[in-house]
Parts: C-alpha cells; sequence; structure tokens
C-alpha cells in the first residue's frame, strides 16, 4: 500500500516557523479513527478493555485521547504508573504488566489498585514480603509457552528464548498459591511474538489461553474473569506489505471464543489486549531538515534528527519509510544513506535507499514513529530529545512535549566547581 504522510510541506513550512525541526508529530484524526476501529472489533466482548502499552508512546496528551474511548494503560515502571495516575486512571485501567519488578513498583501498583500481572511464580512469595496477606481481589500470570511459533506468512517468533512469563506446569501452580492466599478472580496473560503483521496472531494466541483456562479452571478451581492478549500486532511499515485488519483479528478471536470458551461455560470472560505499536505507531512520524549532501564512496544526505530521536534503525536494522516532501510524486531515481550526526556509523535512518534528489533544505518525513520512536530517545553524544507536537483535529498544532534543552540534559550534573554560561 502506498505510504502517505499525515501532512504536507506546506503545513510543514507553517509549523518550523515556531517548531524548528527536528520534532516527532502525531495525528490526532488518525489516533481516534484507530481507537474506533479497535472498539469495534471487539464489541462482540461486554468486557473489552485495550491497555494502551505506555512505554511505546508515554505522553500524557496522547494517553488522554485513548481515555475517551475509556481505553486503559498497560505499565511497567513507576514512571508509567505515574503516568496513568497524572491522567486520571484508576486501578481497573491499570495493568501492571512488569518484570525483573523492584519492590517498590509492586507497592506503587498495588496501592494505585492496579491490577498486577505477574512474570513468575517466585514473585509471589516476593509480593509476600510487600504486602502481607492483603491480596488483592484480581491478580493475572504471564504465560509463556516455549518452543517456536510459526504463522502462515512466515512469522515466526522464539518465546522459549523470551525472559517472560511462567511454564504451564509453574502457571498451575501459581494460581493455587493465589487462590490460597485469598485471591478471587483471575486473569492469564501471555505476549509470544513482535509486530505479526498477520490476522492470525491473535486468533491463535487467543484459542491456546482460551484452551489453557479451561483446563486452570477445571483442575485448580479458579473463576477467570479475563484473558490478556497483549500486544504484538504489527503495522507495515514497509510499502509492500499488507496491513492488519483489526476487524478480521477481533472476528477470529470471537470464533475461538464461541468454539472454546462459550461450550465450557466461560461465556462471561473479558478479553483484554496491551497493545502499543498499533495504538500509535502509524500515527506519529519524526521530521527533519536535510542539512548536508556528501558524495564519497556512497551518496549521504545529513539530516538534523540522529538517531537519539529514533533508535529502531540503528538497534534492528528496522525499515522506516521515508518521504520528501513536496517531492512525493517525484521518481525515486537516487540511492541514498540517510544519516544523523552521531558518532556511530549505524546512525542511518536509511541505507541505499532509492529516494527522489534530495535538496539541502527538504523537509523528510520518518514515517511510523509513533510507538517505540520518542520514547526510546537517548542522549548519546549530547543529543537532545525533540520536541513532540500534536496535529489536532482542528488542524491546529499542539507542543506536548517541548525540545530539551542543554540546561536539562547538565540538570544532573553539579556545576558548582565550573563554569558555564548555561548554569
Ligand atoms: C511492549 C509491550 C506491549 C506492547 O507491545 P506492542 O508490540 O507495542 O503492541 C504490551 N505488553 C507488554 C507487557 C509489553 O512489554
Amino acid at each position: 500500500m502506498e505510504k502517505k504522510p499525515f501532512v504536507t510541506k506546506e503545513q510543514i513550512e507553517e509549523i518550523v516557523k515556531t517548531y524548528p525541526t527536528p520534532f516527532h508529530i502525531y495525528d490526532e484524526a488518525g489516533i481516534r479513527k484507530n481507537c474506533e476501529d479497535v472498539k469495534k472489533a471487539f464489541a462482540w466482548n461486554k468486557g473489552f478493555r485495550e491497555y494502551f502499552a505506555v512505554k511505546a508512546t508515554p505522553n500524557p496528551f496522547l494517553m488522554e485521547i485513548l481515555k475517551d474511548y475509556d481505553m486503559g494503560f498497560d505499565c511497567s515502571s513507576e514512571a508509567e504508573l505515574e503516568l496513568s495516575r497524572a491522567v486520571g486512571a484508576d486501578g481497573m485501567h491499570i495493568m501492571f504488566s512488569s518484570n525483573d519488578t523492584p519492590a517498590c513498583e509492586y507497592k506503587l501498583a498495588y496501592d494505585l489498585g492496579a491490577i498486577i500481572n505477574l512474570d513468575d511464580i517466585t514473585h509471589i512469595e516476593f509480593l509476600d514480603s510487600i504486602i502481607g496477606d492483603k491480596y488483592p481481589e484480581i491478580m493475572s500470570c504471564r504465560f509463556n509457552p516455549g518452543g517456536v511459533i510459526k504463522m502462515s506468512n512466515g512469522i515466526m517468533d522464539n518465546p522459549g528464548d523470551a525472559k517472560y512469563g511462567m511454564t504451564e506446569e509453574q502457571i498451575f501452580k501459581a494460581y493455587a498459591m493465589l487462590k490460597e492466599r485469598g485471591v478471587k478472580k483471575f486473569g492469564i496473560h501471555a505476549f509470544i511474538a513482535s509486530n505479526t503483521v498477520t490476522n492470525e496472531y491473535y486468533p491463535m494466541l487467543a484459542g491456546q489461553l482460551f484452551e489453557l483456562i479451561s483446563r486452570i479452571s477445571k483442575e485448580v478451581g479458579v473463576e477467570f474473569a479475563f484473558v490478556n492478549l497483549s500486544g504484538g500486532v504489527g503495522i507495515a511499515y514497509r510499502p509492500e506489505q499488507t496491513p492488519n485488519d483489526i476487524i478480521a483479528i477481533g472476528d477470529g478471536v470471537r470464533q475461538k471464543y464461541e468454539e472454546i470458551l462459550v461450550p465450557n461455560g466461560m461465556g462471561d470472560v473479558a478479553i483484554y489486549t496491551e497493545m502499543g505499536r498499533f495504538m500509535m505507531a502509524p500515527y506519529g512520524a519524526l521530521v527533519t531538515k536535510a542539512i548536508h549532501e556528501k558524495h564519497t564512496y556512497k551518496e549521504y544526505i545529513g539530516v538534523d534528527a540522529c538517531a537519539a530521536n529514533l533508535m529502531r534503525p540503528a538497534m534492528y536494522g528496522a525499515y522506516h519509510h521515508i518521504t520528501v516532501l513536496g517531492k512525493e510524486d517525484a521518481a525515486c531515481d537516487h540511492k541514498y544513506d540517510v544519516t544523523g550526526s552521531l558518532c556511530e556509523n549505524n546512525d542511518k535512518f536509511a541505507i541505499d535507499r532509492m529516494l527522489p534528489a534530495i535538496d539541502k533544505g527538504d523537509y523528510l518525513v520518518i514515517h511510523d514513529t509513533g510507538a517505540h520512536g520518542s520514547a526510546m530517545g537517548y542522549n548519546y553524544n549530547g543529543r537532545l530529545w525533540s520536541a513532540e507536537l500534536l496535529l489536532k483535529e482542528d488542524g491546529s498544532v499542539q507542543l506536548i512535549r517541548r525540545a530539551e534543552t542543554l540546561k536539562d540534559y547538565f540538570a544532573t550534573l553539579d556545576f558548582s566547581k565550573f563554569s558555564s554560561d548555561l548554569l
């Protein structure tokens, strides 16, 4: 599918008068339309709720939009819990799916009344030492089936190699231990494949979890309130990929539900999801300006953003589509490496990418940075966090995170012995 930016050259030329590049910009209309589709896809399930994975885009202004759709928040750290609290989420709207969890974070999640999703059986005794015998009414456990999973379009992942979740044997025991501690209702959670661009993933996972909880509820005598399919629903980063159809995905889950849970008398179990990427990635873009061209053994375009603003290409070799604004219809007859300024040779947003001829001053839109984009920012080379902007439905632009300054960067150093005009 052709990938079109949600902003035009004219809009960006206007925006940069106030907010210089680079910045991440988010599309409110796109976010809202997608939220409606997600709700529609699972409307057949009475208790359905999406808990947005806050780590993907930890910005309260964006979280607030999701709140309009009664969505909750999936957290795995103190900062994410605090953000959820700040936007007014109550306990039932916070899922705490953490791993290697510090005691103080369990305490905070517990105090907020969040649903605690345990990554490991040993965390039960760990929790005993934090909350004593006052266990919440409802708790969840994270399952890891091990092995390798494969879907028909060749997508595969390797849960057996992942640090998360409990084995089947452990999870049966964990539910029994929690039942002994007075927990009344239970959830199950599993995240076994990442960025799946196939409508098969959720239905396949749902089928496995529905079978498993049917057995657990009989053998351990516990009542399941929800099945949490977690994240992993992917997006089409490349133009040749076919995007997921969330309506088809919801329907696939419904079929498994009617096939497995309903006949087992479990037709009131709620479906939860914890999507991050699918909720935000396509609705964010990194906008950057071409500031250099270089002709050596290859052709380079240097831009004013770098891997500190978007780490995925450097970290995973991830593909992010690039549009040169104003040249949308020009022939892609130039082969470039598009680079940032870090003193690291992996600081390249694209390698050997066919693009239109780029001139200094052109604005480049790097697509699909709405999740795991700004969130993975860092400060190597003293590069600063870029601003985040929200393109509102009425066409206006709101600054939702200002750009970091050198003063911010130096704030944790004690400069009293040194001198700097910045401090
Ligand atoms: C990262 C994460 C998610 C979101 O994953 P996406 O692939 O962005 O949808 C959900 N749940 C947990 C526990 C996660 O760690």
